[in-house]
């Protein structure tokens, strides 16, 4: 403990202003902190949630659309294949115009092309594909024409030119109901088709969101980077979600490792999914303006709550101050604690009145006591120790004066005559007789018991004998306590002729004194200067 007051004593104190300007700081910087932490929080969730709604939303949208595109591409198969019904009637041209009606009609495909029962290309629109009379090869081509039914294919490379194609296939059958063949539309997935004119070429919003279909297998169909269509992204979360048969959405982490908040909804018609995307950082942009937003409306009233505080803490120190300086002044030099200025708060206010009142009655015991210090409590004179303060000072200063040593003659049968009370209202009357004959720059003092001395400031033997001799006349003369003569035997010295130190100067007036004694007392002798040399 003792080691902690004293390390406390010497560390440099906080001020009140430190102090409470530190507390508020601390408490705006929390707060603030706490404030945005939450805001962060709360606003990162509900961003998410919105860009996984929104994109949820627009899949399920765009899924609408796909399912009516396939589903009116699937009609106009249907369409197509019933007018071939009676294809044996038609010869080759016809065939072929009715083709190109059909392709240009609706630039639903591609590619429209007739396979009969036996897989031989009866005709095909555009016709410098050429492919005429070949027989189909792929497998893709070959299930469509076994399958007899309708049919959409995955994603293949075609045999002859080698491009990454959809087929879509509607069977044929005649008026007998025997199957002829089937009609075949087909979507070049890198080229320009009917997906991208109607999904558009960049399919990035303002947000940075994205959006791509995939096949039932996991292909890319559609994407906004064209390379990468045909691509087997079965391992996106999403994606093998679709693939699962599921539609939803979710933070997942792409293929190439960055966070996305993906919606993804199956094409019902088909199988494929369209698949949504906004990347994670859209949400973090948008937090960051949000904070700012935040901070701009937030900080200006907590500086200004800020600079309130420092103004208030510096007004509640103030008095604190002020008293600190008139304490520590009350101990140096005389402050006048009856005044002052009222303080506007009451704690400071009511202290500062306490410590004036003590101040005050701290100075009135402490001058009391240094009075008593200097006087001599029976007669009021200064005393022995004041005496020889004065003679000290006056020697230090070579302050000329002369002594003057004052015994009463047969005190001593006064008391045992009067009795003791009365030897001390003769004490007191002597002294009042004493004081009367000086100046206000002499010092008389009790000296003890009936002995008092007398300094007479800047005076000669001369001066000093004629003090002494008008003492001694007056207390023969006057009317006393007790009604009897009183007189005094006094010898003088004087400062510097006969003594420089105060013990030898007393000395040499006491020796004249005893001298005054022995001549038969009631006299005053001068010390002969030679005695001392
Ligand atoms: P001398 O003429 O030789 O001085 O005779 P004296 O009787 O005055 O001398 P002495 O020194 O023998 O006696 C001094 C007396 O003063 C002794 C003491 O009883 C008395 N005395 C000392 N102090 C006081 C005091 O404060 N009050 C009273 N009443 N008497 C005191
Ligand atoms: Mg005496
Ligand atoms: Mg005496």
């Amino acid at each position: 403990m003792p080691v902690l007051q004293k390390k406390a004593n010497h560390s440099k104190k906080i001020s009140l202003v430190t102090l409470l300007t530190g507390l508020v700081s601390l408490s705006v910087v929390l707060t603030v902190t706490i404030l945005l932490i939450s805001f962060y929080q709360s606003k990162k969730q509900a961003l998410i949630h919105t860009t996984l709604t929104l994109n949820h939303t627009s899949a399920t949208k765009m899924s609408h659309t796909i399912d009516s595109l396939i589903k009116s591409m699937r009609s106009s198969l249907q369409y197509s294949a019933s007018i071939f019904s009676n294809r044996n009637e038609m010869n080759a041209d016809e065939v072929y115009s009715k083709l190109e009606l059909i392709r240009r009609t609706n630039n639903y495909f591609n590619s429209v092309t007739v396979i009969d029962e036996t897989g031989s290309v009866r005709s095909v629109s555009p016709g410098y594909i050429g492919t005429v009379g070949s027989y189909i090869k792929t497998e893709t081509a070959k299930s469509a024409l076994a399958l007899q039914k309708p049919y959409i294919s995955k994603p293949y490379v075609t045999s002859n030119t080698k491009r990454l194609i959809v087929l879509m296939s509607e069977p044929i059958f005649d008026k007998d109901g025997l199957y002829r063949g089937f009609i075949g539309g087909t979507i070049y997935l890198h080229e320009d088709n009917i997906l991208n004119a109607i999904l558009g070429s960049n399919p990035t919003d303002e947000l940075g969101s994205s959006f791509y279909i995939v096949g039932s297998d996991g292909h890319l169909l559609f994407h906004r980077d064209a390379s990468r269509i045909g691509e087997d992204i079965s391992a996106n979360p999403a994606v093998h979600k679709l693939i699962q048969g599921q539609s939803g959405y979710e933070q997942i982490v792409n293929l190439r490792g960055q966070t996305e908040l993906a919606a993804y909804v199956k094409v019902p018609e088909n199988d494929w999914g369209v698949i949504v995307v906004s990347p994670i950082s859209v949400v973090y942009e948008q937090i960051n303006r949000d904070i700012q937003f935040v901070l701009l409306y937030t900080l200006p009233p907590f500086l200004l709550l800020m600079l309130v505080v420092i103004g208030l803490a510096r007004k509640v120190a103030r008095p604190f101050v002020s008293l600190a300086d008139l304490v520590s002044k009350a101990g140096r030099e005389e402050v006048e604690f009856s005044e002052g200025k009222q303080h506007w708060n009451r704690e400071a206010e009511l202290l500062t009145r306490a410590i004036r009142y003590t101040l005050n009655d701290i100075k009135k015991q402490t001058d009391q006591l240094a009075h008593d210090a200097r006087t001599d409590p029976l007669t009021g004179l200064t005393n022995r120790r004041t005496l020889e303060e004065t003679m000290q000072k006056w020697m230090m200063e070579q302050i000329p004066f002369s002594l003057i040593m004052m015994d009463l003659d047969r005190f001593k049968s006064i008391n045992d005559t009067y009795g003791h009370q009365s030897g001390d209202e003769v004490l007191k009357h002597f002294a009042k007789m004493i004081s009367s004959s000086l100046r206000p720059e002499d010092v008389s003092s009790r000296f003890g018991g009936e002995e008092f001395v007398v300094l007479v400031s800047h005076a000669g033997l001369e001066e000093a004998y004629q003090v002494a001799e008008r003492v001694r006349h007056t207390l023969e003369t006057s009317t006393n306590p007790i009604g009897q003569p009183l007189t005094v035997s006094q010898g003088i010295a004087h400062y510097p002729s006969h003594a420089v130190s105060a013990e030898d100067l007393m000395h040499v007036a006491d020796e004249a004194m005893y001298k005054a004694k022995r001549s038969g007392r009631n006299q005053t002798m001068i010390a002969e200067v030679e005695e001392s040399m």
